[in-house]
């Protein structure tokens, strides 16, 4: 079953006071707000532990992105940019897409340079959705996903992916469609579950959306994040899909960049410059000097480049699974992006958001509480672990673990 809901369970809210008062916070702004995985990350850096919480990757950025984010600071790339990017790198992305996937995007009309994939959702949305439409996103969900459509009055419709390996449930996806429903929101690989979603998954999905004219907004940040020799579909390759795909990914975990805000959009140029104004009107621009080191990046770094990544992900996942698995947490096996989801059932705690607080304190691994990924009610039983991590500090988290 569907359902419609109303706050991000990621977050803590309590009812604004009753106030005659003009100086009030607005509808949308939540009384009292905290992120779970803030407040882990915050307690965690309290007692000097391992964060597993935040999907930080803090592995070395690649030389010649590191390399050309210098030049450009010191050639003067210190100036707005173009509102949808520089020439060099909508070039280099629009390259890519065709490389990666085939897709022909017009660099000049069809590439948005966004502030991170989460700027690039935030205009897309803005330009393309009215308060009151309803997106369907699947369950378990990315929090920013659900918190940027109730921002602007858009109405998150979770369909829950089905247990235990997060398949979708097509009828479910059906039967949450009413005449409201504008678009679907697919993230593949998808955080926190880890699924990547099938070609014939994807193609009953783009069935649906030919079906009853829906925009698809496809999160597809952590493409080259892909496991046991699978692959990452893109859903605009599909038939009658590239005009109603709104397609969104980034660098900022490809390159290691999550705190230099670049990603990228591409889509039909019938939506891009509504797209460039709401980025413009919230962003101005993504940063300058780091546009050109994405571009030197996507340049420079061969094929082999990618290829590694997912392997040393991949080892990285081995390495968690494994203590994982010692610590009884029978975790479930990610088939792509970066997080690992495991049982709780036997920690102490009765809710999830407790037992990543038991765990922190027992063993000083943070991880963030299931139910910050599902509707009220479910999820308790779940924690969710980072693993683009340097290897010594995974290596001294799963040692941790392993102690339980
Ligand atoms: N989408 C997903 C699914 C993510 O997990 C994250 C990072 N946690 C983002 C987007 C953020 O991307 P960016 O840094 O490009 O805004």
């Amino acid at each position: 079953m569907a359902l419609e809901i109303g706050i991000p369970m990621s977050r803590t809210f309590a009812p604004h006071p009753q106030t005659a008062s003009r100086l009030a916070l607005s509808e949308l702004a939540p009384g009292v707000l905290q992120s779970e995985i803030r407040a882990m990350t915050t307690e965690c850096d309290r007692i000097g532990g391992i964060n597993l919480a935040q999907g930080v990757c803090d592995t070395p950025v690649p030389a010649p992105v590191e390399a050309e984010a210098h030049a450009a600071i010191h050639a003067g790339h210190n100036i707005y940019t173009r509102l949808d990017g520089i020439t060099r790198l909508r070039n280099a992305i629009a390259a890519k897409q065709q490389r990666d996937y085939g897709l022909g995007y017009d660099p000049e009309t069809e590439v948005l340079v966004a502030s991170g994939a989460t700027g690039g959702l935030h205009a897309a949305a803005m330009a393309l959705l009215n308060p009151d439409d309803e997106v369907l996103l699947f369950e378990p969900f990315y929090g920013y996903h659900v918190a940027t459509f109730q921002s602007m009055r858009v109405k998150p419709v979770l369909v829950p992916l089905a247990e235990p390996d997060w398949a979708l449930d097509i009828d479910a996806l059906r039967a949450a469609i009413t005449p409201h429903t504008r678009a679907i929101l697919l993230n593949t690989p998808a955080n926190p579950s880890g699924k990547v979603f099938s070609r014939a998954e994807i193609e009953e999905v783009a069935a649906v959306c030919r079906e009853h004219d829906l925009f698809l907004f496809t999160d597809e940040i952590y493409e080259y994040f892909v496991y046991d020799g699978g692959e990452h579909i893109c859903p605009a390759t599909l038939d009658g899909m590239r005009e109603r795909t709104i397609v969104m990914s980034g660098f900022s975990k490809t390159f290691s960049i999550t705190g230099w805000r670049l990603g990228y959009v591409t889509a039909d140029a019938k939506w891009m410059a509504a797209m460039a104004y709401f980025h413009d009107l919230t962003y101005v621009c993504a940063p300058s000097a780091f546009q050109h080191a994405a571009a030197a990046g996507l340049e420079q770094l061969p094929p082999e480049f990618y290829t590694q990544l997912a392997r040393d992900h991949q080892d990285k996942r081995e390495r968690i699974l494994s203590a994982l698995r010692d610590a009884g947490m029978e975790p479930s096996v990610p088939a792509g992006a970066y997080y690992v989801l495991a049982k709780a059932t036997h920690l102490p705690g009765a809710t999830s958001a407790q037992k990543a607080r038991h765990l922190l304190a027992a063993t000083g691994v943070a991880s963030v509480a299931g139910s910050a990924f599902f509707r009220p009610g479910r999820g308790e039983d779940l924690l969710r672990f980072c693993f683009a991590k340097k290897d010594e500090d995974l290596d001294d988290a799963c040692a941790r673990l392993r102690r339980l």
